[in-house]
């Protein structure tokens, strides 16, 4: 036992047992997406591609989840907005079994000649300073692991919005994250891909609306990567 696991204990965010934040028992209630799905028509799709005529003017070109979101992934992700969230990531992406990321591995394959980036959802300053550090980035490390992509700081969050998951409708959600992005200045995007990476995807109005943000300065092809997907 090391001093840090003495002073500061870990119990599991699923049942409270000491030792772990993800027990082994607690593992089994982390269920993988087994058929990946259209962005749009929320149909099966292949690699989560959309569908061609699923397709929208500055769209997002595919979209693949992890696990599906449930009450023990809603306080894995909450827990990430923490001190330890290192620590509960780490744990974490060692449950991970490696061939439920092999299928990320055709996204990179999509390559063409492009430039391709993961690029962490970003937060809003303010949110950046007051958390001291952005949980998406630290997922995208954890990715870049099996994709070997860079990481790219080409989108920033201009707009503090609200979470999507407290607005009820459709219409409002969309209007929250409006022009919520932009490019910083002097960055190129034109041709390149990138991999948005965040923790959960609800409605999928932020992702689209990041997505849209990168394709407007003349991305190539932007795909979406959730840990979990609501
Ligand atoms: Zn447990
Ligand atoms: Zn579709």
């Amino acid at each position: 036992m090391f001093l840090t696991d003495f002073l500061f204990p870990r119990f599991c965010l699923g049942c409270g047992r000491v030792g772990n934040y993800i027990c082994l028992n607690c593992q089994q209630k982390l269920i993988y997406c087994q058929t990946d799905s259209c962005f749009y028509c929320q149909r099966p799709s292949r690699f989560g591609l959309t569908h061609p005529i699923c397709q929208r003017y500055h769209g997002v070109d595919g979209f693949v989840s992890i696990f599906r979101y449930n009450n023990f992934l809603k306080k894995i992700i909450k827990s990430f907005k923490y001190r330890k969230a290192v620590l509960v990531w780490k744990e974490l992406s060692l449950t991970i079994k490696p061939e439920k990321l092999s299928k990320l591995i055709f996204y990179k394959k999509l390559n063409h000649g492009k430039k391709f980036f993961l690029q962490p959802m970003p937060l809003h300053f303010k949110k950046l300073r007051t958390r001291g550090f952005n949980q998406a980035k630290v997922i995208s490390e954890f990715f870049q692991g099996f994709l070997r992509l860079p990481i790219a700081n080409d989108l920033v969050r201009i707009k503090e919005t609200k979470p999507q998951a407290q607005i009820d409708q459709l219409k409002k959600r969309q209007m929250n994250v409006k022009g919520a992005f932009r490019i910083p200045t002097g960055k190129l995007v034109k041709n390149n891909n990138y991999i948005i990476i965040d923790d959960l995807l609800t409605s999928g109005k932020t992702s689209a609306e990041a997505a849209r943000a990168l394709k407007k300065e003349g991305a190539n092809k932007v795909f979406i990567l959730t840990l979990a997907k609501g």
